[in-house]
């Protein structure tokens, strides 16, 4: 007989890796398909990182990690943290684990009690809210749409705040919209933050190096703040890791101290080879960093420009990581080619069956009416995607 925990009944699966599998089933079965769905670079480790991998082997790097990673990657992360965002933490205050999404979780599952309640502005990258709900934590979730440029204001912030309020989960650059709040935009949140000590705030910054603005505020470096903020970085997309698995948490020590014995019960150490690879990736040159943001910029400059010329679409122009979120509620009680279009999960659908063009329904990241496209893909593919994308709307 099944019998699945309530905890796991009530997650949602993952839209994002939903789509992406959905594409590929349809690739085996001969279909051309263009994934738009996923959020991977489509560049390979750099050589000098997948060297250090192949060496750590020869060198024996093969047996278990220090559970809150090897010393000097997380040496390497202190230092990093100070010279490129010029925030402090000390390596004690860092826990590597496989990957951001499990640095994300482990810091929910040590900050939230049930019922606790954690803002996370809208829209949000699909794991967040499903987090909370293993916590038992309630998501508060405070809409921002495409008319002010996906971002919340400092009123809104304030809105949303109650005695229950734990944590704030902010995302700049943004998954799914690309949006950058700049130093200015996250000094009048952090205004509001400072009157509420009892807030603690997480800052995913992921997408810090796919930046098209020229500069990044880390929400760390605001010291109102600063010993309430935990950090999540990692490899997956600065230095195209996402299957090495290499995330982090930056946090105060009381916190660093929880995600560490959680981990220590749940899966111990991240990979050693991983790890080895990730210390390269702090250490050595970081042009493969630029040169992939450069190719990032050019793409967004291109999907833009074709995205707008879609009929019924309205488009923002993203300032960082690799998303576009057109709002799409012009086709919504539309029908197509016979197929009534009922919400934005039919019009991605719409798509994938009629252009062979995978994308994301903006349900999945809590702002229905909407899609999200990734264009961390080849220019070509872009073109081709978008020249499907109106034939398929033409008729
Ligand atoms: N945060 C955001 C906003 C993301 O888009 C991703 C990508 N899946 C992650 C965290 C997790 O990244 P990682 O591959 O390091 O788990
Ligand atoms: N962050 C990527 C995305 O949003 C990877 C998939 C995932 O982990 O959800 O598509």
């Amino acid at each position: 007989m099944e019998h699945i925990s309530q905890r796991v009944q009530s997650l949602a699966q993952s839209a994002t890796l939903a789509m992406s599998q959905k594409s590929a089933e349809l690739k085996a079965q001969g279909a051309d398909m263009i994934n738009l769905s996923i959020g991977e670079p489509d560049f390979n480790t750099p050589e000098h990182i997948k060297e250090a991998a192949k060496r750590a082997i020869d060198e024996n790097y093969t047996y278990y990690s220090p559970v809150p990673g090897f010393m000097p990657l997380r040496r390497a992360i202190s230092q990093k943290l100070k010279t490129e965002n010029g925030v402090d933490y000390a390596p004690e205050q860092i826990v590597v684990s496989g990957g951001a999404k499990q640095s994300l979780c482990n810091v929910i599952l040590s900050c939230i009690n049930p019922g606790d309640e954690v803002i996370i502005p809208v829209p949000a990258w699909v794991s967040y809210v499903e987090m909370v709900k293993l916590a038992e934590g309630k998501s508060v979730l405070v809409p921002a749409a495409i008319d002010q440029d996906f971002k919340i204001t400092p009123e809104q912030l304030r809105a949303a705040i109650t005695e229950r309020t734990r944590m704030l989960l902010l995302c700049s650059p943004s998954n799914p919209t690309g949006s950058v709040y700049s130093k200015a935009e996250l000094q009048a949140l952090v205004d509001v933050l400072k009157d509420y000590p009892q807030i603690i705030v997480m800052a995913d910054e992921i997408y810090e190096h796919i930046n098209f603005t020229g500069s990044f505020t880390s929400m760390a470096s605001f010291p109102e703040i600063a010993d309430r903020t935990v950090l999540i970085n990692g490899v997956s997309k600065a230095y195209a890791m996402t299957g090495w698995r290499i995330g982090f948490c930056a946090a105060p020590l009381w916190l660093a101290k929880a995600t560490n014995k959680l981990q220590g019960q749940y899966t111990s150490g991240a990979s050693s080879i991983a790890q080895k690879a990730a210390e390269a990736a702090y250490t050595g040159s970081q042009q493969c960093v630029e040169d992939m943001r450069q190719a990032f910029e050019r793409r967004r400059d291109l999907i833009v420009d074709l995205a707008s010329k879609v009929p019924g679409w309205k488009v923002n122009k993203p300032q960082g990581a690799f998303y576009l979120f057109p709002d799409v509620s012009h086709y919504i009680g539309k029908t197509l080619r016979g197929k009534k279009i009922e919400n934005d999960g039919d019009f991605a659908m719409y798509l994938l069956e009629n252009a062979h063009v995978a994308t994301v329904a903006g349900s999945a990241f809590c702002m229905p009416g909407y899609i999200r496209l990734s264009y961390a893909t080849s220019d070509e593919n872009i073109r081709k995607a978008f020249d499907r994308i109106q034939k398929a709307l033409a008729d």
